[in-house]
């Protein structure tokens, strides 16, 4: 399993073997790689319309992935979590309660995700942090002062 797609085809790929797992094969969905400015400091996005059962999802391309995330970030685990936006009706966001469900739903597809990325691969849940407890082990974390900051500020699936 190659953690990061290295091109379209290859996002295309995998979007078609999920497509029919997930009970999406009657809708049009187009997939991209993108660039850091086209996603707002996060590792995916989707846009559905319910109406036409079509929709996009973008995924952010490997390089702009930072390398220092205390939980990995897998291309097609970012993708099952975007796909399982289009069985998840998302609310508008206009009060508190509105917004608090909308990070709980995120919340729940990405668990939901990872655990289908785990029984893709046969793999236990250590996996998701097994590098950065290496890091930690090797000390090689704390060199810089600021490494937290940047897994607490974005790069969470959308
Ligand atoms: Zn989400």
């Amino acid at each position: 399993m190659n953690e990061f797609f290295e091109t379209e085809e290859e996002l295309q790929k995998c979007f078609l073997k999920w497509q029919p797992r997930l009970g999406l094969s009657d809708w049009n969905i187009g997939v991209a790689l993108v660039d850091n400015t086209d996603l707002d400091g996060v590792a995916g996005e989707s846009e559905v319309q319910w109406v036409n059962k079509c929709g996009t999802i973008s995924i952010l391309k490997k390089e702009y992935i930072p390398d220092d995330l205390l939980i990995k970030q897998p291309h097609e685990e970012t993708l099952i979590h975007e796909m399982l936006h289009f069985k998840f009706f998302a609310l508008q966001e206009t009060s508190r309660e509105e917004h608090f469900y909308e990070m709980m739903q995120h919340q729940l597809l990405e668990e939901i995700a990872k655990a289908l990325f785990l029984a893709e691969y046969n793999l236990d849940a250590d996996w998701w942090s097994e590098s950065y407890k290496e890091k930690v082990e090797s000390e090689e974390l704390f060199t810089e002062p600021n490494q937290w900051c940047t897994n607490s500020t974005g790069n969470s699936a959308r």
